[in-house]
Protein backbone atom coordinates (compact mmCIF):
# COMPACT_ATOMS: atom_id res chain seq x y z
CA UNK A 1 0.00 0.00 0.00
CA UNK A 2 1.07 3.51 -0.94
CA UNK A 3 0.74 5.83 2.25
CA UNK A 4 -2.69 7.32 1.18
CA UNK A 5 -3.72 3.64 0.90
CA UNK A 6 -2.75 2.96 4.33
CA UNK A 7 -3.78 6.03 6.02
CA UNK A 8 -7.35 5.20 4.29
CA UNK A 9 -7.06 1.27 5.42
CA UNK A 10 -5.85 2.59 9.30
CA UNK A 11 -9.08 4.89 9.06
CA UNK A 12 -11.27 1.98 8.97
CA UNK A 13 -10.00 0.88 11.80
CA UNK A 14 -10.53 4.47 13.63
CA UNK A 15 -6.47 4.51 13.31
CA UNK A 16 -4.97 8.33 12.88
CA UNK A 17 -3.53 9.20 9.65
CA UNK A 18 0.22 8.97 11.89
CA UNK A 19 -0.07 5.72 12.35
CA UNK A 20 0.13 4.93 8.57
CA UNK A 21 3.33 6.98 8.43
CA UNK A 22 4.65 4.76 10.98
CA UNK A 23 3.93 1.81 9.09
CA UNK A 24 5.04 2.67 6.18
CA UNK A 25 8.23 3.76 7.54
CA UNK A 26 8.77 0.25 9.50
CA UNK A 27 7.75 -1.84 6.20
CA UNK A 28 9.47 0.56 3.55
CA UNK A 29 12.60 1.75 5.65
CA UNK A 30 13.19 -0.28 7.94
CA UNK A 31 11.95 -3.45 5.95
CA UNK A 32 10.25 -5.34 8.63
CA UNK A 33 8.56 -8.50 7.34
CA UNK A 34 6.87 -9.24 10.73
CA UNK A 35 3.52 -7.23 11.98
CA UNK A 36 4.74 -7.80 15.74
CA UNK A 37 7.97 -6.34 14.90
CA UNK A 38 6.76 -2.81 14.79
CA UNK A 39 7.59 -1.99 18.25
CA UNK A 40 6.43 1.59 17.58
CA UNK A 41 2.84 0.23 17.62
CA UNK A 42 0.63 -0.44 20.86
CA UNK A 43 0.42 -4.15 20.86
CA UNK A 44 -3.42 -3.88 20.34
CA UNK A 45 -2.96 -2.47 16.88
CA UNK A 46 0.10 -4.95 15.99
CA UNK A 47 -2.21 -7.85 17.23
CA UNK A 48 -5.26 -6.86 14.86
CA UNK A 49 -2.81 -6.47 11.66
CA UNK A 50 -1.28 -9.52 12.17
CA UNK A 51 -4.63 -11.39 12.11
CA UNK A 52 -6.05 -9.10 9.47
CA UNK A 53 -3.11 -8.53 7.55
CA UNK A 54 0.10 -10.19 5.76
CA UNK A 55 3.04 -8.82 4.40
CA UNK A 56 3.39 -9.09 0.76
CA UNK A 57 1.93 -11.37 -1.28
CA UNK A 58 4.50 -13.39 -3.65
CA UNK A 59 5.91 -17.20 -2.31
CA UNK A 60 9.54 -16.95 -2.79
CA UNK A 61 10.24 -20.32 -4.58
CA UNK A 62 13.70 -20.50 -4.89
CA UNK A 63 16.86 -18.16 -5.33
CA UNK A 64 20.35 -19.12 -7.28
CA UNK A 65 23.47 -16.94 -7.74
CA UNK A 66 26.20 -17.34 -10.00
CA UNK A 67 29.16 -14.47 -10.82
CA UNK A 68 30.79 -15.40 -7.82
CA UNK A 69 27.38 -14.64 -5.73
CA UNK A 70 26.93 -11.31 -7.40
CA UNK A 71 23.99 -11.79 -9.51
CA UNK A 72 21.12 -13.89 -7.65
CA UNK A 73 17.80 -14.53 -9.56
CA UNK A 74 14.64 -14.87 -7.62
CA UNK A 75 11.92 -17.58 -8.67
CA UNK A 76 8.20 -16.07 -7.31
CA UNK A 77 4.58 -17.34 -7.66
CA UNK A 78 1.82 -15.12 -7.42
CA UNK A 79 -1.35 -16.07 -5.42
CA UNK A 80 -2.87 -16.98 -8.49
CA UNK A 81 -0.18 -19.66 -8.98
CA UNK A 82 1.71 -17.96 -11.98
CA UNK A 83 5.48 -17.40 -11.31
CA UNK A 84 7.40 -14.24 -11.96
CA UNK A 85 11.44 -14.00 -12.05
CA UNK A 86 13.43 -11.06 -10.67
CA UNK A 87 17.44 -10.72 -11.00
CA UNK A 88 19.78 -8.89 -8.50
CA UNK A 89 23.30 -7.67 -10.02
CA UNK A 90 25.24 -6.14 -7.90
CA UNK A 91 28.58 -3.85 -9.65
CA UNK A 92 31.62 -2.47 -8.94
CA UNK A 93 29.83 1.17 -8.26
CA UNK A 94 25.94 0.14 -7.55
CA UNK A 95 23.33 -2.78 -7.42
CA UNK A 96 20.58 -2.76 -9.23
CA UNK A 97 17.34 -4.92 -9.65
CA UNK A 98 15.65 -5.86 -12.96
CA UNK A 99 12.29 -6.86 -11.87
CA UNK A 100 8.97 -8.21 -14.09
CA UNK A 101 6.10 -6.57 -14.65
CA UNK A 102 3.72 -8.92 -16.19
CA UNK A 103 3.96 -12.79 -15.95
CA UNK A 104 4.70 -13.89 -19.37
CA UNK A 105 3.98 -11.59 -21.80
CA UNK A 106 2.10 -11.31 -24.96
CA UNK A 107 4.31 -9.55 -27.39
CA UNK A 108 6.76 -13.04 -29.21
CA UNK A 109 9.86 -11.30 -29.27
CA UNK A 110 11.38 -14.63 -31.18
CA UNK A 111 14.20 -14.45 -29.26
CA UNK A 112 12.68 -14.52 -26.05
CA UNK A 113 12.09 -17.22 -23.81
CA UNK A 114 9.43 -15.31 -22.03
CA UNK A 115 7.56 -14.36 -25.45
CA UNK A 116 7.22 -18.33 -25.96
CA UNK A 117 4.83 -17.70 -22.62
CA UNK A 118 2.26 -15.68 -23.67
CA UNK A 119 0.45 -13.33 -21.40
CA UNK A 120 -0.60 -15.50 -18.24
CA UNK A 121 -1.39 -11.83 -16.40
CA UNK A 122 -0.56 -8.63 -15.57
CA UNK A 123 0.98 -8.25 -12.32
CA UNK A 124 -0.52 -5.83 -9.57
CA UNK A 125 1.83 -3.07 -8.48
CA UNK A 126 2.36 -4.37 -5.17
CA UNK A 127 3.75 -7.19 -7.12
CA UNK A 128 6.12 -5.26 -8.86
CA UNK A 129 7.35 -3.12 -5.46
CA UNK A 130 7.55 -6.35 -3.55
CA UNK A 131 10.07 -7.64 -5.88
CA UNK A 132 12.34 -4.52 -4.84
CA UNK A 133 12.07 -5.03 -1.45
CA UNK A 134 13.56 -8.38 -2.43
CA UNK A 135 16.35 -7.17 -4.20
CA UNK A 136 16.95 -4.56 -0.87
CA UNK A 137 16.30 -7.36 1.46
CA UNK A 138 19.04 -9.62 0.02
CA UNK A 139 21.39 -6.95 -0.78
CA UNK A 140 21.45 -6.14 2.80
CA UNK A 141 21.62 -9.48 4.07
CA UNK A 142 25.00 -10.13 1.76
CA UNK A 143 26.28 -7.08 2.49
CA UNK A 144 26.40 -7.64 6.38
CA UNK A 145 27.61 -11.37 5.67
CA UNK A 146 29.90 -11.77 2.59
CA UNK A 147 33.03 -10.11 1.75
CA UNK A 148 33.64 -10.27 -2.03
CA UNK A 149 35.87 -13.07 -3.61
CA UNK A 150 38.41 -12.85 -6.39
CA UNK A 151 36.55 -12.24 -9.95
CA UNK A 152 36.92 -15.34 -11.63
CA UNK A 153 38.32 -15.24 -15.03
CA UNK A 154 35.88 -16.18 -17.92
CA UNK A 155 38.53 -17.99 -20.09
CA UNK A 156 35.51 -18.59 -23.04
CA UNK A 157 35.91 -16.20 -25.36
CA UNK A 158 32.28 -16.40 -26.06
CA UNK A 159 32.05 -14.24 -22.42
CA UNK A 160 34.14 -10.57 -22.80
CA UNK A 161 33.37 -7.25 -22.90
CA UNK A 162 32.16 -5.13 -20.24
CA UNK A 163 30.15 -6.74 -17.62
CA UNK A 164 30.00 -4.06 -15.01
CA UNK A 165 32.84 -4.60 -13.10
CA UNK A 166 33.41 -6.79 -9.56
CA UNK A 167 32.76 -4.52 -6.24
CA UNK A 168 35.80 -4.72 -3.51
CA UNK A 169 33.32 -3.74 -1.07
CA UNK A 170 29.27 -4.75 -1.64
CA UNK A 171 27.37 -1.86 -2.21
CA UNK A 172 24.47 -1.14 0.99
CA UNK A 173 22.43 0.62 -0.99
CA UNK A 174 20.11 -0.23 -4.29
CA UNK A 175 20.17 2.02 -6.30
CA UNK A 176 18.65 1.17 -9.76
CA UNK A 177 15.63 -0.84 -10.52
CA UNK A 178 15.04 -1.55 -14.37
CA UNK A 179 11.55 -2.90 -15.36
CA UNK A 180 12.89 -5.25 -17.93
CA UNK A 181 12.21 -8.63 -16.31
CA UNK A 182 9.23 -10.51 -17.31
CA UNK A 183 6.36 -8.75 -19.65
CA UNK A 184 6.03 -5.45 -21.47
CA UNK A 185 5.59 -2.40 -18.69
CA UNK A 186 3.64 -0.02 -21.14
CA UNK A 187 1.26 -2.86 -21.90
CA UNK A 188 0.41 -2.90 -18.20
CA UNK A 189 1.09 0.90 -18.22
CA UNK A 190 -1.45 2.60 -14.24
CA UNK A 191 -0.17 -0.49 -12.28
CA UNK A 192 3.42 -0.10 -13.92
CA UNK A 193 3.31 3.85 -13.11
CA UNK A 194 1.76 3.18 -9.43
CA UNK A 195 4.77 0.81 -8.56
CA UNK A 196 7.12 3.60 -10.09
CA UNK A 197 5.24 5.95 -8.08
CA UNK A 198 5.51 4.08 -4.77
CA UNK A 199 9.64 2.93 -5.46
CA UNK A 200 10.18 6.51 -5.88
CA UNK A 201 8.41 7.85 -2.51
CA UNK A 202 10.92 9.53 -0.56
CA UNK A 203 9.31 9.34 2.26
CA UNK A 204 9.25 5.35 1.26
CA UNK A 205 11.34 3.41 -0.85
CA UNK A 206 12.97 6.25 -1.67
CA UNK A 207 14.72 5.18 -5.08
CA UNK A 208 15.56 8.53 -7.12
CA UNK A 209 14.08 8.87 -10.72
CA UNK A 210 17.27 8.51 -12.69
CA UNK A 211 17.79 4.85 -11.05
CA UNK A 212 14.81 3.80 -12.58
CA UNK A 213 14.62 2.49 -16.15
CA UNK A 214 11.57 1.06 -18.00
CA UNK A 215 12.37 -0.64 -21.27
CA UNK A 216 9.88 -0.64 -23.99
CA UNK A 217 9.53 -3.35 -27.09
CA UNK A 218 8.61 0.05 -28.91
CA UNK A 219 4.51 0.53 -27.77
CA UNK A 220 4.21 3.78 -29.37
CA UNK A 221 1.32 5.37 -27.27
CA UNK A 222 3.54 4.62 -23.45
CA UNK A 223 6.17 6.46 -24.91
CA UNK A 224 4.03 9.45 -25.52
CA UNK A 225 2.72 8.94 -21.84
CA UNK A 226 5.80 8.84 -20.22
CA UNK A 227 7.17 12.28 -21.56
CA UNK A 228 4.39 14.05 -20.22
CA UNK A 229 5.18 12.15 -16.44
CA UNK A 230 6.43 13.87 -14.03
CA UNK A 231 9.33 12.03 -12.71
CA UNK A 232 12.32 12.31 -15.31
CA UNK A 233 13.00 8.00 -15.32
CA UNK A 234 15.19 6.84 -18.27
CA UNK A 235 13.90 5.07 -21.08
CA UNK A 236 15.00 1.77 -23.14
CA UNK A 237 13.65 1.13 -26.44
CA UNK A 238 14.58 -3.00 -27.63
CA UNK A 239 15.12 -1.74 -31.26
CA UNK A 240 16.99 -4.93 -32.41
CA UNK A 241 16.95 -4.11 -36.39
CA UNK A 242 16.65 -1.05 -38.18
CA UNK A 243 14.48 -2.06 -40.97
CA UNK A 244 10.71 -2.86 -41.10
CA UNK A 245 11.23 -6.61 -42.92
CA UNK A 246 13.37 -7.77 -40.33
CA UNK A 247 12.59 -6.01 -37.33
CA UNK A 248 9.01 -7.51 -38.01
CA UNK A 249 9.96 -10.67 -38.31
CA UNK A 250 11.75 -10.83 -35.05
CA UNK A 251 9.10 -8.44 -33.13
CA UNK A 252 5.58 -8.80 -34.18
CA UNK A 253 4.99 -5.64 -32.53
CA UNK A 254 6.59 -3.87 -35.90
CA UNK A 255 3.48 -4.85 -37.41
CA UNK A 256 1.48 -2.39 -34.95
CA UNK A 257 3.80 0.43 -34.75
CA UNK A 258 7.02 0.49 -37.08
CA UNK A 259 10.43 1.67 -37.20
CA UNK A 260 9.69 5.29 -38.64
CA UNK A 261 6.47 5.46 -36.76
CA UNK A 262 8.87 4.54 -33.29
CA UNK A 263 12.10 6.33 -34.35
CA UNK A 264 9.78 9.54 -34.72
CA UNK A 265 8.04 9.58 -31.52
CA UNK A 266 11.25 8.91 -29.70
CA UNK A 267 13.00 11.86 -31.07
CA UNK A 268 10.14 13.79 -30.22
CA UNK A 269 10.25 11.87 -26.51
CA UNK A 270 14.32 13.25 -26.70
CA UNK A 271 12.99 16.57 -27.87
CA UNK A 272 10.36 17.10 -25.18
CA UNK A 273 11.71 15.96 -22.27
CA UNK A 274 15.66 16.47 -23.11
CA UNK A 275 16.47 13.04 -21.90
CA UNK A 276 18.71 10.62 -23.60
CA UNK A 277 16.97 7.19 -24.71
CA UNK A 278 18.84 3.82 -25.04
CA UNK A 279 18.30 1.77 -27.94
CA UNK A 280 18.82 -2.15 -26.82
CA UNK A 281 20.00 -3.75 -29.74
CA UNK A 282 20.22 -8.03 -29.38
CA UNK A 283 23.41 -9.20 -31.93
CA UNK A 284 21.93 -12.80 -33.45
CA UNK A 285 24.47 -14.25 -35.82
CA UNK A 286 23.74 -13.56 -39.40
CA UNK A 287 20.46 -12.20 -38.34
CA UNK A 288 20.60 -8.77 -37.72
CA UNK A 289 24.49 -8.06 -37.23
CA UNK A 290 26.20 -7.36 -39.87
CA UNK A 291 28.47 -4.11 -41.18
CA UNK A 292 25.46 -2.84 -43.24
CA UNK A 293 22.36 -3.11 -40.60
CA UNK A 294 24.65 -1.11 -38.20
CA UNK A 295 25.23 1.47 -41.21
CA UNK A 296 21.39 1.61 -41.80
CA UNK A 297 20.64 1.60 -37.64
CA UNK A 298 23.23 4.69 -37.55
CA UNK A 299 21.36 6.50 -40.20
CA UNK A 300 18.27 5.76 -38.23
CA UNK A 301 19.46 7.40 -34.77
CA UNK A 302 21.54 9.62 -36.21
CA UNK A 303 21.85 12.86 -34.63
CA UNK A 304 19.61 11.88 -31.53
CA UNK A 305 20.47 12.03 -28.05
CA UNK A 306 20.42 8.34 -27.67
CA UNK A 307 22.97 5.32 -26.57
CA UNK A 308 23.26 2.28 -28.67
CA UNK A 309 23.62 -1.11 -26.32
CA UNK A 310 24.51 -4.06 -27.92
CA UNK A 311 23.98 -7.28 -26.80
CA UNK A 312 25.19 -10.23 -27.77
CA UNK A 313 22.32 -12.61 -27.49
CA UNK A 314 22.07 -14.82 -24.21
CA UNK A 315 21.07 -18.39 -25.22
CA UNK A 316 17.60 -20.19 -24.73
CA UNK A 317 17.06 -23.54 -24.69
CA UNK A 318 15.30 -25.41 -28.17
CA UNK A 319 16.15 -21.70 -30.12
CA UNK A 320 17.51 -22.04 -33.11
CA UNK A 321 19.21 -18.81 -32.93
CA UNK A 322 23.25 -17.86 -32.64
CA UNK A 323 24.83 -15.61 -30.51
CA UNK A 324 26.99 -12.97 -32.87
CA UNK A 325 30.54 -13.98 -33.03
CA UNK A 326 33.36 -11.66 -31.11
CA UNK A 327 34.29 -10.64 -34.29
CA UNK A 328 30.89 -9.84 -35.95
CA UNK A 329 30.15 -7.41 -32.57
CA UNK A 330 33.27 -5.62 -33.08
CA UNK A 331 32.92 -4.75 -36.33
CA UNK A 332 29.45 -3.93 -35.87
CA UNK A 333 30.26 -1.08 -32.89
CA UNK A 334 32.83 -0.24 -34.96
CA UNK A 335 30.65 0.91 -37.71
CA UNK A 336 28.01 2.85 -35.29
CA UNK A 337 31.00 4.53 -33.17
CA UNK A 338 32.92 5.52 -36.36
CA UNK A 339 29.64 7.30 -37.83
CA UNK A 340 29.50 9.19 -34.08
CA UNK A 341 26.56 6.55 -32.39
CA UNK A 342 27.48 6.55 -28.48
CA UNK A 343 27.37 2.71 -27.87
CA UNK A 344 28.45 -0.35 -25.79
CA UNK A 345 28.42 -3.71 -25.50
CA UNK A 346 26.77 -5.19 -22.90
CA UNK A 347 28.22 -9.04 -21.85
CA UNK A 348 25.46 -9.79 -19.26
CA UNK A 349 24.94 -10.99 -15.88
CA UNK A 350 23.53 -13.93 -14.91
CA UNK A 351 23.52 -16.30 -18.32
CA UNK A 352 24.21 -19.33 -16.49
CA UNK A 353 21.37 -19.39 -14.22
CA UNK A 354 19.04 -18.42 -17.56
CA UNK A 355 18.80 -14.85 -15.57
CA UNK A 356 20.10 -12.50 -18.07
CA UNK A 357 18.12 -10.25 -21.07
CA UNK A 358 15.33 -12.24 -22.78
CA UNK A 359 15.84 -15.66 -20.53
CA UNK A 360 13.44 -15.32 -17.89
CA UNK A 361 10.44 -17.97 -18.33
CA UNK A 362 9.51 -18.57 -14.87
CA UNK A 363 9.87 -22.51 -14.12
CA UNK A 364 8.37 -23.26 -17.25
CA UNK A 365 11.61 -22.89 -19.56
CA UNK A 366 14.26 -21.16 -17.77
CA UNK A 367 16.05 -24.09 -15.88
CA UNK A 368 17.97 -23.68 -12.75
S1 LIG B 1 11.68 -9.29 -25.21
FE1 LIG B 1 10.35 -8.24 -23.70
S2 LIG B 1 8.57 -7.61 -24.93
FE2 LIG B 1 9.63 -9.17 -26.17
S3 LIG B 1 8.60 -11.11 -25.62
FE3 LIG B 1 10.38 -10.86 -24.24
S4 LIG B 1 9.54 -9.89 -22.38
FE4 LIG B 1 8.05 -9.58 -24.04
Amino acid sequence: MSQTELVEFLGTYGEPAFRARQIARQLYVNQVDDVMQMSDLPLALRQRLTDDCRIGSLTQVRVVNTDDNLTHKALFMLPTGEQIESVLMIYKDRATVCVSTQAGCAMGCTFCATGRLGLLRNLESHHIVEQVLWARRTLRHLSKTTTPTTPTKHTDDAWWGDDGGHPDALPQHLGNVVFMGMGEPFANYDRWWQAVERLHDPQGINIGARGLTVSTVGLVPGIKRLADAPLPINLAISLHAPNDALRSAMMPVNKRWNVAELIDTTREYVHKTGRRVSFEYVLLQGENDTPELAGELADLVHGMLCHVNLIPWNPVPGMPLGRSERQRVVAFQRVLQTAGVPCTVRVERGVSIAAACGQLAGAAISGP
